[in-house]
């Protein structure tokens, strides 16, 4: 029996660049002592009194269908959120609450393309994007961003790969990079989507983690409202990456289609889920900052000891859970170094290269296990590199 090529094709088969990872994840389940410093996940688990919420959701009997676009509570709750952090008019009927980031990406790619057409993305990029664009039919085109640059994307490189796409990816706050793009990146990225007829699509999952500048949503910019499409997400914000909740906002029009490609798929977001999501965004920046500290102080752990020497250098940790650290001083690629590390020393990070080609020659560190563990680590970690560079 024959699968379709949709579902065949969304991951190609040889090196995906993620066997350090399963290399890690295989010792560390054989009882190998391995320090992960790979998956973008905190080491802190969803807020007690959300998931006192969450319960009494359940116990008060919101445990049956909840309605496919979001409750209406929820809907107004992230409205209120986007309009009053970026200033764009937005209500309930510019909101879909859906599954989770992942799900708001594959839905947004499949409410703008068709099969066969071009969408863009940025490398280095997010796990998932290009599976997800092969996934309903359209085909990835990756643009570089390169580090010479702050991994921050060119219009000249955009340009190049616009005429004739359909969609283009952005993800500020940047994951794997730490990136936060600057107004002149988000202003060149809107001009170019709308010389060529472009929707853009913007993830901003970690729009709550940001340690420098301030995060700028796409949509705020001028004649962006109706061709924008952002991805959110309480994955990041509030340590609810289990919850799976998260939402699309976009022109009414968008949503009422994407409200019917729910009907068609997931069958909406259970509503206790839904009520806990809308309990932790009434508590306000007190509960997403209490949330990112960690991140915030691993941060100025990393420029601090980044400074003491000058084998491997650091990209700008502006936002996000990452740092990008550039390792070609070692001679070694991304690969050799990871897998050398984990090998000799039993840290596990992510190889550049696992992201795409414009991060070759680095790894990315996530910032995820306790400080003082992370500091040892980071410490190992430098002198392996200034021991290789030697
Ligand atoms: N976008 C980016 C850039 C991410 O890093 C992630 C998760 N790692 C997601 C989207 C999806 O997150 P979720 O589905 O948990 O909301």
């Amino acid at each position: 029996m024959k699968l379709s090529n949709r579902i065949t094709h969304i991951t190609p088969g040889g090196s995906d660049g993620w066997e350090v990872f399963y290399k890690a994840r295989a010792l560390k389940n054989a009882g190998a002592a391995v320090t992960e410093l790979t998956i973008g996940e905190h080491d802190i688990r969803t807020h007690p009194s959300i998931l006192e919420a969450m319960h009494a959701s359940a116990k008060g009997g919101h445990t049956g269908y909840a309605a496919v676009p979001g409750t209406q509570a929820l809907r107004e709750a992230v409205a209120t959120r986007i309009q009053t952090r970026t200033g764009v008019a937005t209500g309930p009927e510019n909101i879909l609450i859906t599954p989770g980031g992942q799900a708001a990406l594959f839905a947004t790619h499949n409410a703008v393309c068709n099969e066969g057409d071009t969408a863009l993305f940025i490398d280095p990029y997010y796990a998932t994007y290009p599976g997800t664009i092969r996934g309903i039919g359209a085909k990835p085109q990756a643009i570089p961003a390169y580090p010479e640059n702050g991994f921050q994307p060119r219009a000249a490189d955009i340009e190049k790969h616009a005429k004739g796409a359909t969609s283009l990816l952005i993800n500020t706050p940047n994951n794997p990079t730490g990136a936060v793009y600057t107004p002149e990146t988000l202003q060149a990225i809107a001009q170019t989507c709308i010389e060529h007829d472009i929707w853009l699509i913007s993830d901003e999952v970690y729009d709550t983690q940001i340690w420098d500048g301030t995060h700028l949503s796409p949509r705020a910019l001028p004649n962006m409202a109706d061709r924008t499409l952002v991805v959110g997400s309480m994955s990041k914000s509030h340590a609810m990456t289990g919850s799976r909740v998260g939402w699309i906002c976009s022109h009414e029009d968008v949503i009422e289609h994407l409200i019917n490609l729910a009907t068609h798929t997931t069958y909406g977001v259970p509503g206790y889920i839904q009520d806990a999501a809308l309990f932790a965004l009434n508590e306000g920046s007190p509960l997403e900052d209490e949330v990112s500290a960690p991140f915030a102080r691993r941060r100025k752990i990393t420029e601090a000891l980044l400074a003491t020497q000058n084998i491997v250098k650091g990209s700008p940790i502006s936002g996000a859970m990452y740092a990008m650290l550039d390792i070609r001083a070692t001679g070694l690629s991304g690969q050799d170094f990871a897998n050398d590390l984990l090998d000799i020393h039993q840290i596990a990070t992510m190889p550049g290269e696992s992201f795409g080609t414009a991060a070759a020659g680095h790894i990315r560190v996530a910032m995820t296990i306790d400080d003082e563990a992370y500091t040892k680590a980071l410490q190992t970690l430098l002198d392996f590199a200034k021991d290789h560079a030697a």
